[in-house]
């Protein structure tokens, strides 16, 4: 068998001496293991390293030349970002230069006259050696875009220092770029990794003059882990200022979570921390800095047993569904035209929980699907009970998280719901957030129209909180905009604000779609909505969301409304 030989290319060495007898000796003994290259002077030098930088394993300096000494050479090398990390071996006559040489970073000395060439060979061999090992350590020890500490290392680096100087104190800060998916969608990958580099330089410079290590992990994820500041919100503010200069147009928003030095915690722990903390700041730009805090571990604490016990809430009926009337304001008396299901959990410890509470967390981890299906479920059973019971029938919004919209089963659940419970299409409406449609625009865009092919009218819910523009609207899958309740709130007093009310009735005008306002609470506000020419209002004005049982009176009440109505209209005949 012929046993493949491995080629090497030899290493390139560098020799820069002013004296040509010097360079041909080091040549004859260098040559046969190594290729060679020779400098005259310490300029020369400097210039061939730049132009060999990334394949030259070692230079070889004399101290004493014309132009530009050694110590020069040495010195311009070390504040070279890519030289600084090139072995030198000092090629001199005199003993007292190997101090200062050692002193000014150089690895190793060769005495003059070079007269024993197997100790030239074994200094050269062993110091290439060890930098090429110490470059491969360094490569996996550094995130090659921003030059900080990759995970395994940053945390090895974190463990000592945590273990080993605790009079360090050191806090764990994490932080990250808004949207970091969309800033690479929408200005490319480069200027994505533009925005990476400068952060990472903003947290080195922070890191020449504070006490500490940093680091990069995934995409946009940074982690510092330094001494205590006195107020993060200026060390925020100065890495903002940095990001800002790239391109004053991008909108690029940075956020960042503490968790100040506890003598028990681990690195580990104190980071799962600082991170929960940045993530708890995630979308809001007006106060991007959060400090993890006592409040906090309760709330992740109480967040944790939530999750826990979900499975058991559904398997013990501890949720259920209420529901909250619109009423068609447009005829007299309103008419109870729709209801919105919304779910309420009856925790056997913590007592009722409001969705603001559990969904968004269910949401974070996927599991809000659990929850939605059973809420479809019961609504669907509720409107066919409900038609059966009465004749009548009432058609129900059920809420849609933005993951229901990734979920690929989800056209077939909706349809069997339908199905199973012998309804009609038009009976379920499908109200999804004005943010679902913004972000991951084509994908969920997708989704709505054919879920609105089959015949679900489709409302889209908290209009005009997220950042839908008028061109986009046209051409989205929609049927009713249910505008969020903060136009609400202030039409009594703020002229702005019924305006804006005012524009939105007339943006569903030309869109030719019907508009829902919620959280009517006011006679004030449902006389100036219904002036408007609003259709539909939901909101405590004409009830809080009700038990089946407590909703049931409404339909009642609605029933004889109605049998009055046609008993007027008979007697006038
Ligand atoms: P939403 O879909 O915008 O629901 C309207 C919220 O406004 C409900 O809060 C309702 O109780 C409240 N509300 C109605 N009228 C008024 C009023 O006049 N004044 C005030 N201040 N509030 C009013 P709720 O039930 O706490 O639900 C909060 C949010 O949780 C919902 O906002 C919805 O986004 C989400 N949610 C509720 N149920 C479900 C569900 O089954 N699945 C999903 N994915 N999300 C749900
Ligand atoms: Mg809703
Ligand atoms: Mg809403």
């Amino acid at each position: 068998m012929i046993k493949s030989k491995q080629i090497q290319r030899p290493s390139l060495v560098l020799v820069i001496d002013d004296h040509e007898i010097n360079r041909d000796a080091l040549g004859i003994i260098l040559e046969e293991s190594y290729e060679v290259i020779y400098a005259e002077n310490g300029l020369e030098g400097l210039e061939m390293m730049r132009k060999y930088a990334d394949t030259l394993s070692i230079v070889l300096l004399d101290l004493i030349m014309p132009q530009m000494n050694g110590f020069e050479v040495m010195e311009r090398m070390q504040k070279d970002d890519v030289l600084q990390h090139l072995p030198v071996i000092v090629l001199t006559a005199e003993k007292d230069a190997e101090l200062q040489s050692l002193q000014m970073g150089a690895a190793d000395f060769i005495t003059k006259p070079f007269d024993m060439p197997e100790i030239i060979l074994a200094r050269v061999g062993r110091i290439i050696e060890l930098s090429e090992g110490r470059n491969l350590i360094s490569a996996a020890e550094h995130d090659r875009m921003t030059m900080l500490y990759t995970r395994n290392f940053f945390f090895e680096y974190a463990n000592r220092l945590f273990k080993y100087h605790p009079e360090m104190h050191l806090d764990a800060v994490a932080i990250n770029i808004e949207q970091f998916h969309s800033i690479n969608d929408l200005n490319g990958r480069d200027f994505g990794d533009e925005v990476l580099r400068t952060l990472g330089r903003a947290i080195k410079d922070f890191l020449a003059e504070a006490e500490g290590i940093g680091g990069r992990f995934e995409a946009d994820q940074f982690v510092i882990y330094c001494a205590g500041q006195p107020d993060y919100r200026v060390l925020l503010d100065s890495f903002q200022e940095k990001v800002d200069c790239i391109s004053p147009n991008a909108s690029i928003h940075l956020r960042m979570g503490v968790k100040p030095w506890r003598e028990d915690v681990e690195p580990l722990l104190l980071f799962d921390r600082a991170r929960a903390a940045c993530n708890m700041v995630r979308g809001n730009y007006q106060n991007p800095l959060m400090i993890y805090d006592e409040e906090m571990r309760n709330s992740e604490l109480r967040n944790q047993k939530l999750l826990n016990d979900l499975r058991a809430a559904v398997e013990e009926k501890q949720l259920t569904v209420y529901y909250q009337p619109k009423y068609d304001i447009q005829c007299s008396p309103p008419r109870l035209a729709s209801a919105e299901a919304l779910i309420r959990w009856k925790h056997p410890e913590l007592g009722t929980i409001s969705p603001g509470k559990f969904v968004p967390l269910f949401e974070g981890n996927g599991m809000i699907g659990v929850v939605d299906n059973y809420v479809w479920s019961e609504a669907a059973r509720q409107i066919s009970v409900w038609s059966k019971k009465y004749n009548f029938s009432l058609p129900v919004s059920v809420n849609l998280s933005r993951s229901d919209l990734f979920d690929p089963t989800l056209e077939d659940r909706l349809v069997k719901l339908v199905k199973d419970n012998g309804l009609d299409f038009n009976q379920i409406k499908l109200e999804i957030t004005e943010s679902a449609y913004t972000d991951n625009a084509q994908k969920v865009l997708d989704v709505i129209r054919r879920i609105r092919n089959l015949g679900f009218e489709i409302e889209m819910d908290d209009f005009g909180s997220g950042y839908s523009s008028l061109n986009m609207l046209s051409d989205m899958p929609v049927d009713v905009l249910k505008m969020d309740m903060a136009f609400i709130r202030n039409i009594e007093k703020s002229e702005t604000d019924t305006r804006l009310v005012l524009l939105i009735l007339d943006i569903a005008r030309y869109l030719n779609v019907s508009v829902v306002a919620e959280g009517v609470e006011t006679a004030g506000q449902y006389n100036i909505l219904k002036d408007a020419g609003c259709n539909l209002v939901q909101g405590y004005y004409f009830s809080r969301p009700l038990s089946p049982e407590e909703f049931e009176k409404l339909i009642e009440k609605e029933l004889l409304i109605e049998r009055e109505k046609n008993n007027d209209a008979q007697r006038t005949l």
